[in-house]
């Protein structure tokens, strides 16, 4: 069979799309509208603060904005890792906030362990398992640099196992992988049910959704904030911006971040016999240790949904529907996925489909204030939000309030990351990170260009 054979019935739909039953689309505002709370934005950013606003707030009017259907970007195109972190990781939180590392690390595991808690309260089916990630290593220096990994976590007292040779392969048989780092207390979650989960509470507490309803202008007065659709005017004492890599309403956030395009293909279904042929027993996920890495996980009906390598950032920041789907990259990700698992060569692809990643140059997101304290807005999860996003959430809902709180107070939230350069220096610049993204990949030696970007702690990942 070909690689296009096996990917000719695919269907361009997310593949958690259709674990969702249908649900009516909730209307657009049939006329103007006052409320105490606007959210823009119905992806996890936007239902947890919504969710978590009415908690706090039980008599508030809070009225949710989105231009599509709620899940329809990112939160309903992920893989669904819900790390216990809020940094990206915990290298990247030792790199980058080497002074508040140590509670950046505790309050990303704190998150993770109240979301789990918060699924229960909400009773919000959403497979969600701490399955474990192992994360792989396909060239000797990233074993060292697992090592590395392994050194930290135990530093920080998180659970790890390093594993090699035959305890390795009990966990991932694969050509291309030589070792692993098992994390126990990692999160997967079905996103398209989580998002649809966390959308049904909110209107069951009485928040007023408006789908297909796209704010096209925000404003500021004395007493409120006036946002403008095609057919309303909604005037919100306090506003959420939790627009992800959409264009920021607010001009100051235009710079901050780029939208990055990654994708996945999902199996068939698969047998016992043809995951015990790839040592792949457990309900973990696997993702490799490379720059341009590859992320893998089971589905509730034994599937396997392989994503990520490619990183595919289009000139201006342009974000046409069209380029959801990539053949180029699927037919890539295809051939990697036979060359990893060549007992699983001749599978067939179910489902292709695209995302969009909104990556910031610190690669965490970022939080802050606008219009004299009335806006706030959380964005630059960069590839690691369906946990964090419940973070933001909260954040969010302490600035509004104006409270002074550890998560308000955090500075990997209140400075803004390094802006990326107009055009058409910006798609040079990011032309130029990837190439060298991907001799180090091939190498192992970190060319200067990155070792500078590092020096002004600045990055480029996805
Ligand atoms: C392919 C892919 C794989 C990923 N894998 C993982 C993973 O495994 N683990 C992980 O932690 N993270 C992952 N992520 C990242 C994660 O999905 C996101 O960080 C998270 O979903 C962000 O949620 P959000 O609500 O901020 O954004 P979104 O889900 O993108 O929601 C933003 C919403 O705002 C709406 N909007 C934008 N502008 C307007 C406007 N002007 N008016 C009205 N509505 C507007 C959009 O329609 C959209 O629905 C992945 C992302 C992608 C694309």
């Amino acid at each position: 069979m070909t690689v296009l054979d096996k990917l000719a019935a695919a269907s361009s739909n997310p593949y958690w799309s259709t674990t969702v039953g249908d649900s009516t689309a909730c209307p657009p505002p049939a006329s103007d509208v006052a409320c105490d709370l606007a959210i823009i934005g119905g992806g996890f950013t936007g239902l947890w603060s919504a969710l978590k606003a009415r908690e706090r707030y039980p008599d508030a009017r809070i009225v949710v904005l989105e231009s599509g259907k709620c899940g329809h970007a990112a939160s309903g195109r992920n893989g669904g890792f819900c790390a216990p972190s809020i940094s990206h990781g915990v290298s990247n939180a030792l790199a980058r906030w080497p002074r508040e590392a140590e509670t950046l690390i505790r309050l990303g595991r704190e998150n993770l362990e109240a979301l789990a808690q918060d699924l229960d309260a909400f009773e919000i089916d959403c497979d969600f398992e701490l399955a474990g990630k192992l994360n792989v290593a396909a060239t000797p220096w990233q074993i060292n640099g697992l090592r590395a990994m392994a050194q930290n976590y135990n530093r920080f007292g998180i659970d790890n196992t390093l594993l090699e040779g035959e305890a390795f392969r009990k966990k991932l048989d694969s050509p291309t992988y030589m070792a692993g780092l098992f994390e126990p207390n990692y999160g997967l979650v079905n996103p398209g049910k989580l998002v649809a989960g966390l959308r049904k509470c909110c209107l069951a507490r009485g928040v007023a959704i408006h789908e297909y309803t796209l704010v096209t202008a925000l404003r500021a007065t004395e007493q409120a904030i006036v946002l403008r659709t095609q057919d309303a005017t909604i005037t919100a004492k306090k506003t959420i911006l939790a627009t992800n890599a959409a264009r920021p309403l607010l001009k100051r956030l235009r710079t901050a971040i780029i939208p990055v395009y990654d994708y996945s293909l999902v199996t068939e279904p698969l047998s016992e016999e043809q995951f015990t042929s790839i040592g792949w027993t457990g309900s973990h996920g696997v993702a490799d240790s490379g720059n341009q890495f590859h992320y893998a996980r089971k589905t509730a009906d034994n599937r396997v949904l392989w994503a990520g390598f490619d990183a595919i950032y289009h000139y201006g920041s342009n974000c046409d529907p069209s380029l959801l789907q990539r053949p180029e990259t699927f037919k890539l990700l295809a051939q990697q996925f036979a060359q990893s698992f060549p007992t699983l060569a001749n599978i067939r692809f179910d489902f292709k489909w695209g995302g969009i990643i909104d990556t910031s140059a610190r690669t965490t997101f970022f939080s802050g204030t606008a219009c004299k304290g009335r806006l706030t807005y959380a964005m630059g999860f960069t590839g690691q939000g369906v946990s964090a996003s419940r973070f933001a959430a909260l954040t969010m809902l302490d600035l509004l309030e104006g409270a002074h709180t550890e998560r308000t107070e955090l500075m990997m939230l209140r400075r803004r990351p390094p802006p990326f350069p107009p055009e058409p220096l910006r798609a040079v610049i990011v032309s130029m990170a990837q190439k060298r993204l991907a001799h180090e990949d091939r190498t192992g030696h970190r060319p200067l260009l990155l070792r500078t970007l590092d020096a002004f702690g600045i990055g480029f990942d996805s």
